[in-house]
Formats: C-alpha cells, sequence, structure tokens
C-alpha cells in the first residue's frame, strides 16, 4: 500500500519540516495559555499557515483552501518533532468550527480572531449535577425580559472557568418543550455579574475545573448561537468536533515516540528498560493499538478526500484514543519503577513530572466529553446500527 501524498504535498512537508527546523526552539515546552511567549509562536503559526490554515482572513485566519492531506501533514510532522502545533483549547478546536457552522456574520467578526490568536478564552458550560451523560435533562434556564436573558442555575466540571474570558452555555429556555427541543446556546463574558466561580480540586493536585454559579445574570438577547429552542443541534455539532479532539492519534503519537526515548535513555543496574523483555512487550502492545489508530484515521482522511460518510470510524476516536493515551501513560510510570511515584518536588522526578500528570489526566479524559460507556452505546447504536439502550420508564 502507498501512503506517501504524492510530490506536490511531499514538497508541502519539506518546507513545513524546514520551518520547524528553524523556529522549533521558539515554541512554549508546555501550553501556558497567557504567556507571551505562547501567544507569540500561535501568531507566527497562524501567519505561515500551519494554525487557522482554512479559517477566512476576514475572520482572522491562514485563508487558505480546505485541504485535508495538508492539515494531516502539519498534524503529523509537528507530532514527530515534537514540537507544538499551536493552541488547541476549547474555544479554537470547538468554537470556532461551531461558529463557522452556525455563527452570524457579526458573530465571527466578534468572536473568530481573538479566539485564534488566545487573547479571548473560553470555557464549556454543559455539564449540570444530573445532567452529565443524560445532558439533554440540564436545567439552568434564561428567561427573556426585554432585550436581556435572565440566567439561573449551576454548571460543574467546567475546566478553565477560571481562566476563560467567556462561556458557551447550554440554558433552557422553553421549559414546556420537549426536553431535547427547549434548549438554547448562549455566549456570554464570565465578568457578568452575578456569576461565581468555585474551584474544583483535581487529583491532578489543581483546580483545573469548576462549579459554576449563576445568579440573575443578565445577557443580551442576541448572544445566542442558532435560534432559540435550537441548541441541541449545535450542541451536538460541538461534541463532535470535541471527540474528534480528545482522541488525536498524532498527540498519542507524540507521546509514543517520547516513551520510547524515556525507555532508551533510562536504565536499571546497566539494562535499558526497553530491553526489558516484560516492559517492551507491553510497548509492543500499545504500538500495535497506536497504528490501529492510526490506520482508522488514514479512514477518516480517505473518507474526507471523497467526501463521503464514515461515522463508525469518527465515533471510535474518542473512545480508543483516550483509553489508549491512560495505558501509555501507565507504562511510563510503571518502567520508572519507585521515580515513577513521584509527581512533584523531587529532584530525581522525570520529564518534570509530566508523565504522571497526563496519566491522571486522561483517566479524567475517559470521563470528560463523554465517557467510555456512553461512547461504546453511542457506537453500538449509531455507528453497527444495533438495537437501541431500553429506557427506565
Ligand atoms: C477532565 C474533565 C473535564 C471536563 N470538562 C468539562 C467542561 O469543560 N465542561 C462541561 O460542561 N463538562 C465537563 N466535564 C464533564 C463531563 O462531560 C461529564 O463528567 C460526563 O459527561 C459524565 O457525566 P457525569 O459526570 O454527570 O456522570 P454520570 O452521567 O452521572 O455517569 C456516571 C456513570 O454512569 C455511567 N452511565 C450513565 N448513563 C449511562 C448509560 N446510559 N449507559 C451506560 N452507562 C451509563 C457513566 O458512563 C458513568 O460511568 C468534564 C469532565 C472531566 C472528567
Amino acid at each position: 500500500m502507498d501512503l506517501s501524498f504524492g510530490p506536490a504535498y511531499e514538497a508541502f512537508r519539506a518546507q513545513l519540516r524546514a520551518f520547524i527546523e528553524q523556529h522549533g526552539h521558539e515554541a512554549p515546552e508546555r501550553v501556558d495559555l497567557r504567556a507571551p511567549r505562547t501567544l507569540a509562536w500561535q501568531q507566527e503559526l497562524i501567519e505561515h499557515g500551519y494554525a487557522g490554515r482554512t479559517i477566512p482572513r476576514e475572520y482572522g485566519g491562514h485563508g487558505a483552501p480546505p485541504d485535508i492531506l495538508e492539515a494531516r501533514i502539519i498534524a503529523e510532522e509537528f507530532a514527530r518533532a515534537q514540537v507544538s502545533p499551536g493552541l488547541a483549547g476549547q474555544g479554537i478546536k470547538m468554537l470556532i468550527p461551531t461558529l463557522l457552522h452556525f455563527g452570524s456574520e457579526a458573530q465571527r467578526r466578534q468572536f473568530i480572531r481573538p479566539t485564534l490568536y488566545g487573547e479571548m478564552i473560553w470555557c464549556q458550560g454543559y455539564s449540570e449535577p444530573n445532567a452529565g451523560s443524560d445532558l439533554a435533562s440540564l436545567r439552568t434556564h434564561a428567561v427573556l425580559e426585554g432585550d436581556h436573558w435572565r440566567v439561573n442555575g449551576q454548571k460543574i466540571w467546567t475546566s478553565t472557568a477560571h481562566l476563560a474570558d467567556w462561556m458557551f452555555c447550554l440554558v433552557r429556555t422553553e421549559p414546556d418543550a420537549p426536553k431535547h427541543q427547549g434548549i438554547s446556546f448562549l455566549l456570554f463574558p464570565m465578568s457578568t455579574p452575578g456569576i461565581e466561580v468555585r474551584p474544583l480540586t483535581t487529583m491532578v493536585g489543581d483546580a483545573s475545573f469548576n462549579e459554576v454559579f449563576f445568579t440573575d445574570v443578565r445577557v443580551p438577547r442576541d448572544s445566542m448561537i442558532g435560534q432559540r429552542g435550537d441548541g441541541w443541534k449545535v450542541a451536538n455539532t460541538l461534541l463532535g468536533f470535541e471527540r474528534g479532539m480528545l482522541g488525536d492519534p498524532n498527540n498519542t503519537l507524540m507521546r509514543f515516540n517520547a516513551l520510547v526515548e524515556l525507555m532508551k535513555r533510562e536504565t536499571v543496574d546497566g539494562t535499558r528498560l526497553i530491553d526489558n523483555p516484560l516492559l517492551r512487550e507491553r510497548l509492543m502492545k500499545i504500538q500495535g493499538r497506536m497504528l490501529a489508530l492510526r490506520a482508522n484515521d488514514l479512514r477518516l482522511l480517505s473518507a474526507g478526500v471523497n467526501d463521503t460518510p464514515a461515522r463508525l470510524a469518527g465515533l471510535v476516536v474518542k473512545l480508543v484514543g483516550t483509553e489508549l493515551r491512560h495505558e501509555l501513560e501507565a507504562l511510563a510510570i510503571d518502567a520508572l519503577g519507585e521515580i515513577g511515584a513521584l509527581y512533584r518536588g523531587s529532584p530525581l522526578l522525570r520529564d518534570d513530572g509530566m508523565w504522571q500528570q497526563h496519566y491522571m489526566y486522561f483517566l479524567g479524559l475517559i470521563i470528560g466529553g463523554g465517557t467510555a460507556q456512553i461512547q461504546k452505546n453511542i457506537i453500538a447504536e449509531r455507528g453497527l446500527g444495533m438495537p437501541r439502550e431500553p429506557k427506565l420508564a
């Protein structure tokens, strides 16, 4: 099977490699959302067309015509070089494509550029107590009063709410409609009076997500994406972008390469970790699954190029990708033995504790964006056409 993309694309790849070689040292090693270095790198990537490549120029993007193979080469090359491919938060990966789909011209002009440049950080107000997997049961509501919505209720597990400038939020606007039909999609600044953010500490040790409370929060009437009561459609489109992002096989490849390097570098009694047969077998199993995930990605790629649906291939990405990442990070910790148990503040710590951090974080991501069980239900019902899960009366 010939997997090369042809001479024109290989020239594009060579140009990109040269860029990474020349400028890669300017990339931040850790993504700190507000750091000048992070923002400068994002700007440089947009200018060269390696971030926001197909976003129209009038919205701040690079304005190149959509080309799935170029997008693929960009993802592959940054992963190969282990260099940051730029910002990838909820605003950029989830909200911008949703705005391009459903936003009005005024909304696109207002939000896309600052979001793409990392000047406007977003959080996602979907989940509530008792409305996680069953998201359509959400109870936070908005009542129209003249030219404003008045929002009351509570969200939970809101990642980056403490850092965010704005929230995209699901609210119930039609209390008497069937539950999927009474939801609307609102945008508002986190500085609006009546919003209270309370941090929740995760097992990583950071307060990276939060509870958010709304008391009589006033939101201008035109802050809605899509039609009133039509938010479920907008919300689901956005969830599709979220699932694609959460299992990204190129990120997995980047971590796999880092793991191989770690296992070659570290030794126990003079033997490299990679030469330990038990660890090596685990590494090979992960490599096999990773190659399967990348082959699945090629199915998505060729479906995209041929403009044919690839529903099942799309659905497995989040489920398999997040579980595989968790396994991969776990192997690094096990391979490091007693050093693997260290997390912060020790001179013996390897790679600044990132293996431990990712291990715990990816356990969370098996849940976030739709749990593994729910992904399996969706794959069974919508992907494989199996009978629907019986609903409790
Ligand atoms: C790291 C992380 C980040 C997150 N970030 C955000 C965010 O930024 N914004 C946001 O809005 N939300 C966020 N979430 C919330 C996340 O989307 C929800 O946790 C998730 O949808 C699950 O909902 P729940 O926690 O209410 O669990 P529940 O729905 O109560 O589920 C509990 C358990 O029951 C299982 N279960 C439930 N229903 C079924 C079923 N029908 N069949 C089989 N099993 C079932 C679930 O799989 C799970 O194991 C985040 C979560 C995590 C972990």
